[in-house]
């Protein structure tokens, strides 16, 4: 994914712009085979657009998503089609993603009808992923709303499945779930990610949970990359103070950090809309300098395949880390 952005506009009934939200910008990664890409931040950080704009549910502004040889943003109708199947999306409310008319087996088999699988066929299938998911046999014919949040989630996640695809995207796949349920539904995608040899993209804003599930981790506060790293290096010391603050708020963690000791992320989301000139975090920052007002800080390589975008690492104090 490179140098992908959304602005979303609201018109006035004359057609003029009244609003602007910024909400991905210029963001790109790499997602490497078989493995696990997390994406953190708090609601509203972008993380769900930009699955979004990956998935091409929404345009982007600009950028490419390269898959295969084929940038996804520039295809259209049945080479698109093709290549997106490969790309399955796993949301967090699994009410919204499931028909309540069809039963479990069924609601597993559709989107292989939809592909021009025959009936029979696809509840063949279906049953196999509603099998590896860990729902029984007889439980097949049961309807949605009789299971509870987590079976439903291994009901979308089967659904998901069911057409092979390499890439699966999570976007807060376990977050509605209690914190028992969630460690089962955070094992079955291991195994899950281990049998099918798929590749993940993990949405969350659950550091827990991105720790568990990822071997690269992305930081975005208010639709921009902010820190990128291995899950060690980025755990071990994360540079960002976004990131630290990420890590402080988070009770059981037990990082600490000299220059950041005590510091807690306080105060709102600044609101999209207006966001803070330079540094957009700047206003909950308690290093902010002059600097971080005027200039927007780029992402700057701290380590190997470590990243960060803040004003405190500057080349100079790279290369002195370096030595
Ligand atoms: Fe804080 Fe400035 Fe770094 Fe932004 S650039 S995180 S305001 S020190
Ligand atoms: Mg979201």
């Amino acid at each position: 994914v490179s140098h992908i952005s959304k602005t979303f506009r609201s018109k006035n009934i004359f057609g003029r712009t009244t609003s602007e939200v910024s909400a991905v910008n210029d963001v790109s990664f790499r997602l490497q085979k078989q493995r696990t890409f997390g994406i953190v931040g708090e609601s509203g950080c972008g993380k769900s657009t930009l699955a979004r704009l990956v998935l091409r549910l929404i345009e982007a502004d600009g950028g490419r998503v390269m898959y295969q040889g084929h940038n996804l943003l520039a295809l259209g109708g049945e080479e698109l089609r093709k290549l997106r199947r490969d790309i399955q999306m796993v949301f967090q409310d699994p009410f919204s993603s499931l028909n309540p008319s069809m039963t479990l087996l069924d609601n597993v088999a559709f989107p292989l009808w939809v592909n021009g699988t025959s009936k029979q066929d696809g509840r063949i299938a279906a049953h196999r992923y509603l099998e590896a998911v860990g729902i029984p046999r007889s439980s097949a014919e049961r309807y949605p709303q009789s299971l509870s949040g987590g079976q439903r989630q291994r009901v979308a996640i089967a659904r998901a499945l069911v057409l092979e695809p390499k890439i699966v995207i999570a976007d807060e796949a376990v977050s509605a779930l209690d914190k028992s349920i969630q460690a089962q539904a955070l094992n079955l995608f291991h195994e899950l990610q281990q049998d099918f040899r798929l590749s993940m993209i993990f949405i969350s804003h659950d550091l827990h949970v991105v720790e568990l599930m990822s071997d690269t981790v992305m930081v975005m506060y208010l639709g921009m990359v902010v820190e990128v790293a291995s899950v060690e290096d980025v755990y071990a010391q994360p540079y960002h103070p976004y990131t630290q603050a990420l890590f402080k708020s988070t009770p059981s963690m037990d990082v600490t950090h000299k220059k950041l000791d005590g510091f807690k992320l306080s105060g709102e989301l600044p609101s999209p809309l207006n966001p803070p000139s330079g540094c957009r975090f700047r206003t909950r920052c308690p290093m902010a300098m002059e600097t971080c007002a005027e200039h927007m800080p780029e992402l700057i390589e701290v380590g190997d395949g470590h990243t960060v975008a803040c004003h405190l690492y500057g080349e100079a104090d790279v290369a002195r880390r370096a030595i």
